[in-house]
């Protein structure tokens, strides 16, 4: 935290020592300090022009930053330390919200790496601005723990974000679960200390997660976990609550789904469902439209629904992390890990990579799977091949992530150019996503 504090208020500083001009006209409405330099500017069609601390304008030295990179600042870098043209795509690896993941090989290196990509006019119109800066702020703040993929660079274009993380040249729970249909509580117990070992880790460096499920916790090709995703991550101070409604819906606790102030036992809650999902074969609680209908879902269920084979100490600790009380939760790591479920395995051994969820023969049918649901870029992606049921999308209430104001979104957007024509109105989502991928 204080590190970002500390690198976001150099960067400021750097830019008051600039005078402040942005490439877009101002909206008829603002009152202009210097009415003369203004008319000045629109007749010959440009204000990408310094303007000096006593209000002079200089031709020299253009400052050539707009608002709509200036506002990603620090977070994402645009003098551009790295350029997608460094790197030969390979294929599309996955699809979310606002992001495009390609795998990548660095043409001098050719090291496996994997592209975040996402799309500064669908962010702005959303008003995920900040978040979009948390999450390469997290990424990169995590450094190299065993089970987070590593961040290595962040960076923009005019109409693009970029995130650059080591490829997990494995799978993923989810096709993992598609594949197996359920888990034996053999793998299930390991994959879940690797889960509890990592959000105690979050934790303590004092983020929240809050989009655990199977689609974000990818398999590496030795069959652990690496999580990716830290769209929805959020850095929060020891005792602080937060109350934005957002997640995936049959994951999401129910203080989050009624709007109440939560805080860390939330994830603790998300364990709890991919426990469940991956010993049953199915969520505990069905997945509705929104979070009202979805809260409902949560509160009516008196019980939850335990296949006779599962074991007692697996019912008991599911039980516990499902506990609508978020006081009352399973929630830390020192008392998950002295339940009976995980009798007889050591939390050390496991950081220490030494158990192997999953057998050779599984993980290569998995990574013979995985591999042929990638997609030769630049091939339109119409969600991941193989997956016939569409994966569950993260979600958050609209306007939860609102930082700019009004006025500021609408000169984002004329930095932009236009929504309407960012939008490419009658064309698909994916193919305008694929025109922004290809003129980065
Ligand atoms: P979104 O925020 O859109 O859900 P994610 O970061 O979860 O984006 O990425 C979408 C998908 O891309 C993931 O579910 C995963 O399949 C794939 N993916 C993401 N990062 C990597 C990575 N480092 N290596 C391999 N695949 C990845
Ligand atoms: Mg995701």
């Amino acid at each position: 935290m204080g590190n970002t504090h500390g690198r976001r208020s150099s960067q400021q500083r750097k830019h008051r020592k600039r005078p402040h001009s942005i490439a877009v006209n101002k909206p008829e409405s603002w009152p202009s300090s210097k009415p003369s330099e203004m008319s000045r500017d629109s007749r010959q069609g440009s204000l990408r022009r310094r303007y000096s601390e006593s209000g002079n304008y200089s031709y020299k030295t253009p400052w050539p930053l707009p608002l709509s990179e200036a506002v990603f600042l620090p977070e994402y870098d645009s003098k551009q330390p790295v350029k997608i043209s460094d790197f030969e795509i390979l294929a599309t690896v996955g699809k979310g919200a606002f992001a495009h993941v390609l795998q990548v090989k660095n043409k001098q290196t050719e090291q496996l790496f994997a592209i975040k990509i996402l799309n500064k006019a669908e962010i702005i119109k959303e008003n995920a601005v900040q978040q979009c800066k948390d999450e390469a702020n997290i990424q990169v703040k995590l450094g190299n723990f065993p089970f987070v993929v590593r961040t290595w660079y962040t960076w923009q274009t005019k109409h693009n974000l970029f995130i650059v993380s080591d490829f997990v040249d494995g799978s993923d729970l989810y096709t993992l679960l598609r594949q197996e249909k359920r888990l034996n509580d053999t793998t299930v117990k390991i994959y879940s200390a690797e889960l509890a070992i990592t959000l105690d880790y979050l934790h303590k460096s004092g983020i929240l997660y809050r989009d655990l499920k199977l689609e974000n916790i990818l398999i590496d090709e030795e069959g652990h976990i690496k999580l990716v995703d830290f769209g929805l991550a959020k850095l929060v101070k020891p005792r602080e609550r937060t109350g934005t409604i957002c997640g995936t819906l049959q994951y999401m606790a129910p203080e989050i789904l009624n709007g109440k102030p939560y805080s860390r036992e939330v994830d603790w809650w998300s364990l709890g469902v991919v426990m469940y999902t991956l010993l049953v074969g199915k969520n505990p609680y069905p997945a509705k439209q929104e979070h009202c209908s979805q809260l409902s879902v949560v509160e009516d269920a008196v019980e939850i629904d335990f296949p006779s084979d599962l074991s007692d100490d697996a019912v008991s600790i599911i039980t516990q992390l499902l506990q609508k009380d978020p006081s009352l939760r399973l929630s830390n790591v020192d008392s998950l890990k002295t339940h009976r479920y995980f009798e007889g395995l050591s939390f050390e051994v496991v950081l220490q990579k030494e158990k192997s969820p999953i057998t050779q023969e599984t993980l290569k049918s998995l990574r013979r799977r995985s591999i042929a649901s990638r997609m030769k870029f630049p091939r339109k992606v119409d969600g991941h091949r193989r997956d016939k049921k569409p994966r569950p999308l993260s979600w958050a209430s609209p306007g939860s992530f609102t930082v700019q104001d009004k006025t500021h979104m609408d000169w984002l957007v004329a930095d932009l150019g236009s929504l309407d024509a960012l939008n490419l109105n009658g064309k698909s989502q994916e193919a305008r996503r694929t025109e922004c991928l290809v003129s980065p």
